[in-house]
Order: structure tokens, then C-alpha cells, then sequence
């Protein structure tokens, strides 16, 4: 499922902020967000932009942002957080009965930023990503309020957001193959995929049939938030390519302890899955173990890998610590 950057949604809960006159702050799907004031009444549509949206540099209503290309980021506006972007059905170029949910993207030019690729997570390109493994994604808590009904009452496991990059290892009867979160990459020494997969000799190790999937992270990578001295690797999801399952959390581990390779960080799992956005957005902060630096989020889960009724995956989704987001820089 891809995510959807600009789509048509409803404003609800418009409320005033203490002393400010030319702004008001409301909800959109499960975001708060600033928004200029008697643009929008209750229950109106407008066109929202999530965070890590860029904006056209060409079109006129995308004029009033500066810089160009505008990157819309998590900020405070008079001491109220604002994540996203909400303007008008106006901007849209062609008017017509719009529906919740839909996808105007493509139509109004908007791309997701993507961090800049590290020399080490480059690499050379072997082929495309295996079409039987899938990629690695978390939909975030804000926009898919169903998959945190869905894991109601279920076991559950939260782990440790990684901030890196992914990698995906597996052995198949060929032989064994490294991916990056878009390719399939060829065996060179300088890269950081390669090196985590030496460092645990994942070719011998691994498990014909089980694909690995994990954050490579450490010196070089992102901003090595969590102070590595070297590359490392965190593993979050096991998944069985001939039957085409994701493993569940205990088997992860399970896997993970045979082959010696380092698991992410368990921050709760319970029997019962009861938490809120609100409670799971206070759980989402604080600091990478034995440093100062914010850690980015968590990763919320069924145990059992349990398929969400409304888009066929297994349950899961991120919850970004706030904190590190008002941090962010460009
Ligand atoms: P994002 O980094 O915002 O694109 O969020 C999704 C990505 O988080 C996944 O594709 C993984 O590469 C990465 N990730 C880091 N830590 C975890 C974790 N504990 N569980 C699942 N995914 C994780
Ligand atoms: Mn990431």
C-alpha cells in the first residue's frame, strides 16, 4: 500500500489558539494541524499534505511557501503542533464532487523527500528487489487510525524504531542475495549491506527459505543516532518465501538467536493490545540507549503476524516520536 502524501480529507474540531487572530488549529485523519483561520469550516473537505511532502516549485498556490520545493515538516505555531499541510479544493485544477481519501498526488505534483543516500547504502546494482519478498514499510498511526482498531485485544509487540537504512538477506537455492530497500545489490566490500552481512556471515548462516529483513546502521549511515562505532545491523521481520508469510515475533526471535544476528529493542508486549495514539505517541519518545539523541519512533505489531481485514498485511505501523520530529532538520 502505497502512502498517500496529498488527499482529499474532512477538517473537523477547528478550535481557536490563545492569542492568535490569524490562525486556528484542527484535525485531519489523526493529525493536529495549524491552519489559517475561516479558511475551513466543520466538516469541510480540503486538500491535506502529510509531512515529508515537496510541493511543486511551479504552481501558484504552492507560491506563499518558502523555500521552494517546500518540504512540509512537523513544527509548532504558537506553541501548538502542526503536522501536515491543509489547504483548500480550490488549489485543485479541475473542480468536481471529490471523495474522502482520494489520491491527488500525482495530479497536483507532489513527491515524497527522501533523505540523501549515503556513499556506504549506495552500492552497485545487481537486479530489481525480489518480487516474492515484500518491502519493507510502516504506515504511520496517524493515517491509518483502522490498523490500531484492528490490533485491539490482540498480543502485540512494540519495538525500537532504527533510524538507518533497510536491508533484506536471503539464501534461495542459488545462492545468497543483499538488497538495499529498492535493489538487489552485488557483493562489494565497501558497502554497508555487505558488511553486516559478512560481519554475521549471513551466507552460511541463514536458512534457505527465510528472508531477513533489518535496519543497517552505525558510522556513516543517517546521522548514526544511536553512536555506533561500527555498522550493525537490528533485525525486525523474518518472512518465509515459499510460503509467503511473515514469521511471528517469537520465531523472529527465534531465528535471530540461531543465526547470531542482533534483534531491535523490545520497548512492550503484552497480551492484549489496549493502547491509544495519544498513549502510543508518549511511548514513542525518549532517547537511544546510553546516548542524548532523541530515537525516532516505534514499530507497533501483532505477535502472531496477524492480517489486517482492511489491507491484507500483517498488522503494523509507526508511531514517530514528536520530539524528534520538531528536531528535524532538511
Ligand atoms: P520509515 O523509516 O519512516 O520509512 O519507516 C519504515 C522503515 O522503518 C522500515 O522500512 C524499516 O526499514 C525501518 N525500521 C526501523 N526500525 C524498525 C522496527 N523496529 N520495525 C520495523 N521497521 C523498522
Ligand atoms: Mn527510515
Amino acid at each position: 500500500m502505497t502512502r498517500k502524501l496529498a488527499s482529499i480529507q474532512e477538517v473537523y474540531d477547528i478550535s481557536s489558539i490563545d492569542g492568535a487572530d490569524r490562525i486556528q488549529k484542527a484535525s485531519v485523519m489523526g493529525w493536529n494541524v495549524v491552519v489559517k483561520k475561516d479558511e475551513f469550516r466543520e466538516h469541510d473537505k480540503c486538500v491535506f499534505f502529510e509531512i515529508d511532502s515537496i510541493l511543486p516549485d511551479d504552481k501558484d498556490w504552492a507560491q506563499f511557501l518558502q523555500p521552494r520545493k517546500y518540504r512540509v515538516k512537523t513544527c509548532k505555531l504558537r506553541g501548538v503542533l502542526s503536522q501536515g499541510l491543509d489547504l483548500p479544493l480550490s488549489i485543485l485544477p479541475t473542480q468536481k464532487d471529490w471523495q474522502i481519501d482520494e489520491d491527488v498526488s500525482e495530479l497536483l505534483g507532489v513527491v515524497k523527500y527522501e533523505p540523501p543516500i549515503d556513499a556506504k547504502i549506495g552500492g552497485v546494482t545487481k537486479g530489481t528487489f525480489p518480487s516474492f519478498i515484500p518491502k519493507t514499510d510502516e504506515p504511520r498511526v496517524q493515517s491509518s487510525g483502522y490498523l490500531l482498531r484492528e490490533l485491539q485485544g490482540l498480543p502485540y509487540c512494540i519495538t525500537e524504531k532504527v533510524d538507518g537504512s533497510s536491508g533484506t538477506f536471503y539464501r534461495d537455492e542459488e545462492g545468497f542475495h543483499v538488497c538495499s530497500r529498492n535493489l538487489e545489490l552485488k557483493e562489494d566490500d565497501n558497502n554497508a549491506f555487505w558488511i553486516v552481512a559478512k560481519k554475521y556471515d549471513l551466507s552460511n548462516r541463514l536458512p534457505i527459505g527465510i528472508a531477513i529483513q533489518g535496519e543497517v546502521h552505525g558510522p556513516g549511515i543517517q546521522k548514526n543516532r544511536l553512536g555506533l562505532k561500527e555498522l550493525d545491523l537490528a533485525v525486525f521481520t523474518a518472512f518465509d518465501f515459499r510460503k509467503g508469510k511473515r514469521l511471528s515475533w517469537s520465531d523472529t526471535e527465534e531465528i535471530c538467536n540461531d543465526v547470531c544476528v542482533p534483534i531491535v529493542d523490545v520497548v512492550e508486549v503484552g497480551d492484549s493490545f489496549s493502547h491509544t495514539k495519544e498513549s502510543l505517541l508518549e511511548l514513542a519518545k525518549g532517547k537511544y540507549r546510553g546516548t542524548k539523541n532523541n530515537r525516532e519512533g516505534i514499530v507497533i505489531r501483532s505477535r502472531d503476524a496477524v492480517n489486517s481485514k482492511r489491507n491484507g498485511s500483517p498488522i503494523s505501523f509507526k508511531t514517530i516520536n514528536n520530539d524528534f520530529l520538531l528536531k528535524e532538520e532538511d
